[in-house]
């Protein structure tokens, strides 16, 4: 009982490989209106401010019928506003994820409620968790990078063993039943 209460904290209601792999329909028809992203590693490396591709093809549809924001960790506010600028996509640097304040910032600024909310990131401790303690849907994807750095691999081993410990396989596509906890 008490691993499950723990676990709710750190379980994503999705986990993809990527964000292009999100099924926009399906975000939809949850009443998900605003998509808050990661920036690092989840909309481009962390070493470079170019988005791929297919993920630029995915936010273009994604623009088009949700309102989106970059909830980023970085304390970089240069590093966020190259990308905000690229991307066209408003977004805070300094969030301070597992902390609420980002994502509570993001939807006074969206002007949505927790229901319409989902946040998209690669981190379990930070994204999926702050997610959680916010009370709006979390999608875990892949990091970008397959190579990691050395001084993460620990964190990434430990957030693998924890999806494990859930029921989750991780960055295997997951579809849980309809009327999840989101
Ligand atoms: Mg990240």
């Amino acid at each position: 009982m008490r691993r499950r209460r723990f676990g709710q904290w750190l379980s994503p209601h999705r986990v993809h490989r990527s964000l292009a792999e999100i099924d926009l329909d399906e975000l939809a028809a949850h009443g998900i209106r605003g998509i808050l992203m990661d920036l690092d590693d989840t909309l481009c490396p962390r070493d470079s401010s170019v988005t791929p591709e297919p993920i630029m093809v995915w936010l273009k549809a994604a623009a088009e019928r949700f309102q989106l924001f970059i909830v980023s960790n970085n304390f970089s506010l240069e590093r966020v506003r190259i990308v905000s600028d690229a991307l066209s996509i408003p977004g805070i640097h300094g969030a301070q994820k597992p902390r609420r304040s980002g994502i509570n910032h993001a939807m006074t600024q969206l002007g949505l409620q927790r229901h319409e909310l989902v946040l998209i990131g690669d981190r379990l401790l930070t994204d999926v968790l702050a997610s959680r303690r916010a009370g709006i849907m979390a999608i875990l994807v892949e990091p970008i990078l397959a190579e990691r750095r050395f001084l993460s691999l620990g964190v990434r081993l430990l957030e693998a063993n924890l999806l494990r410990l859930f029921g989750e396989t991780p960055f295997q596509r997951h579809d849980p039943p309809a009327g999840a906890d989101s």
